[in-house]
C-alpha cells in the first residue's frame, strides 16, 4: 500500500518571520498525524532555518530546484550536495514554472533527476499539460514525453527515490482544479506507463501526487482516487490551517 505524500511548494513567497509562524502553526496542527509523509519546500535562503525548526518533527524539507553539477563556476546555482548539507530530503524538479518561465527542457530536467538520485535526494518530478494541449486532446502525449524525458536512464532501483507530480499547468495557481476524474485518468495513464517501462511492482509503489489549486475543500475527493497518492500544494501550503487540513484529508 502506497503511503500518501503531501508537499507544500512555497515558491518565492515568504519572509523569515512568516516562515517561522507557518512552521509553528503547522507543527501544532499536524503533531498527531501519522500515515502521511509531509514536506515543505521553502525558497533556498530559508532551507537551513526551516530544517532546524522542524528537527524532531515528521515534516521533511525539500528544495524547489537545484543544478546538476556538484560544484564549480555556476554563478547563482545550487548543488544537490548543498541541499543535503542544509537538511533537505526532497527536491522539486521540472515544475511548470521552471519549464514555462525559465524554459527548462526535459533533457536538463533529466540530468537534475539523475544527479539528485545519485546524491541521495528524492526528486519530485513535475509533469503536466497546458490548457491548449488538453483542448487539442494531447494531454497523454505531453505527459508521456515529459515522463519519458525526465526519467531517461533512471533504473528500476532508482525509481524507489522518485515521486511524480501531475500538475496540469492550467490548474496551477488559477483556482481551477482538475476534476477528480480528469486527474485520476492521467494518474492511471502515468502508472500504466511506469508499469510498461519498468514493471508492475514499481508502478504500484511509485507515488503520483496531484497538484493544481488543491484546497481543503477539494483535497479529499482528489486523494480518494485510486491512483492519486497525495498532493503538491502551492498557495494553500502558505496557510498553516489549510495545509494541515489537506494533510489530514490524505490520511
Ligand atoms: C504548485 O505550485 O505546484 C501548485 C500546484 O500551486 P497551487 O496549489 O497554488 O495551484
Amino acid at each position: 500500500m502506497r503511503k500518501n505524500f503531501v508537499a507544500g511548494n512555497w515558491k518565492m513567497n515568504i519572509t523569515t518571520s512568516e516562515a517561522e509562524a507557518l512552521i509553528q502553526g503547522l507543527k501544532n496542527n499536524v503533531s498527531d498525524v501519522s500515515g502521511v509523509d509531509m514536506a515543505v519546500c521553502p525558497p533556498f535562503p530559508y532551507l537551513k532555518l526551516v530544517a532546524e525548526w522542524l528537527k524532531g518533527s515528521a515534516i521533511k524539507v525539500g528544495a524547489q530546484n537545484m543544478y546538476f553539477e556538484s560544484k564549480g563556476a555556476f554563478t547563482g546555482e545550487v548543488a544537490p550536495e548543498m541541499l543535503l548539507d542544509v537538511g533537505c530530503h526532497y527536491v522539486i524538479l521540472g515544475h511548470s514554472e521552471r519549464r514555462h518561465v525559465f524554459m527548462e527542457k526535459d533533457e536538463g530536467i533529466n540530468k537534475k533527476v539523475k544527479k539528485a538520485i545519485e546524491t541521495g535526494l528524492n526528486p519530485i518530478l513535475c509533469v503536466g499539460e497546458l490548457l491548449e494541449e488538453r483542448e487539442a486532446g494531447k494531454t497523454n502525449d505531453v505527459v508521456e514525453s515529459q515522463i519519458k524525458g525526465g526519467l531517461a536512464d533512471i533504473s528500476t532501483g532508482e525509481m524507489d527515490q522518485v515521486t511524480i507530480a501531475y500538475e496540469p499547468v492550467w490548474a496551477i495557481g488559477t483556482g481551477k482544479t482538475a476534476t477528480p476524474e480528469q486527474a485520476q485518468a492521467v494518474h492511471r495513464f502515468i502508472r500504466e506507463w511506469i508499469s510498461e517501462n519498468y514493471d508492475a511492482d514499481i508502478a504500484e509503489k511509485t507515488r503520483i501526487q496531484y497538484g493544481g489549486s488543491v484546497k481543503p475543500g477539494n483535497a479529499k475527493e482528489l486523494m480518494d482516487q485510486p491512483d492519486i497518492d497525495g498532493a503538491l500544494v502551492g498557495g494553500a501550503s502558505l496557510k498553516a490551517d489549510d495545509f494541515a487540513a489537506i494533510i489530514k484529508a490524505a490520511r
